[in-house]
């Protein structure tokens, strides 16, 4: 006979087929964390770890993760001993074991605490509270109420004495609780049969991107229309009328103009140039810097002025193009737990120092953080100003006048580098995403312990990488050059 626990709950609320894998298969290589899931596990170990300071006496009901027995005898002798709050408090009743984040005793009753790290309540934990409320009560618990214990983005550090807001969810999770009593017995009779037939829909991403979607969903064909700029919604609509691939629409669809031009490059096998490409390319003059950042964004912010999930940059890559051409290249990687934001800023500073243009690729995020930088280093505000006002995006000098076929819908650097500058792109790097860049920052920084050649090695990739990022829009402004000549 299967079990429920907390998130097989949540699991098999989004998909009973989701489910059964994840019983049935419970090894099934896609279950394996990735490196940005684990990196978002690990925040959550230390921001629940944070949470139970606020509960001062609080129990710990630690043991086997197997010993589901042991810990629910151990909660039950810890209840009797008058904790004022128990941490993994542990139940087990009608095949369903729950283990709660916080469990906080209240006069004669109780209260359920699930820690998020969120800054938000979202729906999708209500499922996750209610499941939990219904387990105790059928204990014999007085549950009165439910919380979500969620990080507060007013807070700002040193002073972390609000880092949680509790909110009070009992009315939603109430009003769930006929509902969750009828599902979790669906859900076990469910895992003793056979594995369930369910069609795949916008369930397979919400509330979770679901693992298991390229079991599930057929494989597009090259050019599929999902993969069309912008498209969204109408790809059913294309569907339905059986236009399958990009080569398939006519014209006059009334397309966004990148899509349009994206339809003609496809169909016609060829680099799309607008006209207006050149003029557009006046935007950039010469000395011209390229700039880039990488940020770490800490659930539990360590320097001053700081809330939940700022990005802070810790990173950059300038390369800067003089009238001649000639390219040099300033980098600086943070190597410490130290706020990195003075030196960052003063290097910035330097390297975009005579700089006509200083170039970014979706320059939206350098501008703010450029602007956190300000804020933070207020003798270089002025300076940093400076830089944020010479400042060109050459994100919409690609978007706005050139679609090459390769670019498969996308404007992303990854997907527009390799099809510009064929040769360049993130292949065969160490590193090779933000996602895993920011991973591996937060490690340098803050892992204490990691080998020198270890760490020696991870400098290595991240420096890597982030100069790929400028340089590769070099490259393609070069080629652009070409094109709009
Ligand atoms: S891909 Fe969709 S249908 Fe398949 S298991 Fe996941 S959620 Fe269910």
């Amino acid at each position: 006979m299967a079990r429920l626990s907390k998130s097989r709950f949540v699991s098999g609320s989004q998909c009973h087929k989701q489910l059964w894998w994840r019983v049935h298969e419970s090894d099934a290589s896609e279950l394996a964390p990735d490196p940005s899931q684990q990196a978002i596990f690990d925040q959550g170990h230390l921001v629940g770890a944070r949470a139970r300071e606020q509960f001062p006496g609080g129990v710990l009901i630690d043991g086997h993760h197997g010993d589901l027995a042991g810990r629910v005898a151990r909660t039950q002798a810890v209840l009797a001993a008058g904790a004022p709050a128990i941490f993994e408090a542990s139940f087990f009743v009608d095949d369903i074991f729950v283990a709660v984040d916080v469990l906080e005793r209240v006069g004669p009753a109780w209260t359920i605490v699930e820690v998020k790290s969120t800054t938000s309540v979202k729906a999708q934990h209500l499922p996750d509270g209610a499941i939990q409320a219904h387990v105790l009560r059928r204990s014999g618990l007085a549950v009165e109420h439910v919380e979500i214990m969620h990080l507060n983005r007013e807070c700002r550090f040193p002073d972390l004495r609000q880092l949680f807001v509790r909110a009070d969810v009992t009315g939603e999770v109430q009003a769930m609780l006929p509902a969750v009593a009828r599902e979790a017995s669906a859900q076990l009779r469910m895992l003793d049969g056979p594995m369930p037939e369910v069609a795949v829909g916008p369930h397979c991403e919400t509330p979770y991107a679901c693992p298991f979607r390229e079991r599930c969903w057929p494989e597009m064909p090259e050019h599929h229309v999902s993969t069309l700029y912008g498209m969204g919604k109408r790809v059913a609509a294309f569907e339905a009328q059986g236009l399958m691939t990009i080569h398939d629409l006519p014209d006059g669809l009334g397309l966004s103009l990148p899509a349009e031009r994206q339809r003609l490059a496809v169909q016609q096998n060829r680099v799309v140039v607008e006209a207006s490409l050149g003029d557009a390319l006046g935007a950039i003059a010469y000395p011209c810097a390229v700039l880039d950042f990488e940020t770490v964004a800490l659930a539990i912010p360590v320097w001053d002025g700081c809330r939940p999930y700022d990005q802070v940059p810790v990173q950059f890559s300038c390369h800067v193009v003089d009238e001649q051409h000639h390219v040099t290249h300033h980098a600086w990687l943070a190597d410490d737990a130290r706020d990195p934001r003075p030196e960052m800023a003063a290097r910035v500073v330097e390297a975009c120092r005579g700089a006509a243009v200083v170039v970014a690729y979706n320059a939206t995020f350098e501008k703010t953080v450029l602007r956190q930088l300000a804020a933070a280093v207020p003798e270089l505000a002025e300076a940093l100003a400076d830089v944020d006002a010479r400042m060109v995006d050459a994100l919409p000098l690609v978007r706005n006048h050139i679609y090459h076929p390769d670019f498969g819908g996308s404007f992303s650097l990854k997907a527009v580098l390799p099809a510009l500058v064929p040769g360049m792109g993130y292949e065969g790097l160490a590193i090779a995403s933000g996602g895993l860049a920011s991973q591996a920052l937060q490690r340098l920084l803050f892992d204490a312990h990691m080998p020198p050649a270890e760490r020696a090695e991870m400098r290595e990739a991240l420096l890597q990488y982030c100069a790929v990022d400028t340089l590769g829009v070099v490259r393609i402004l070069e080629q652009l050059q070409g094109y709009g000549a």
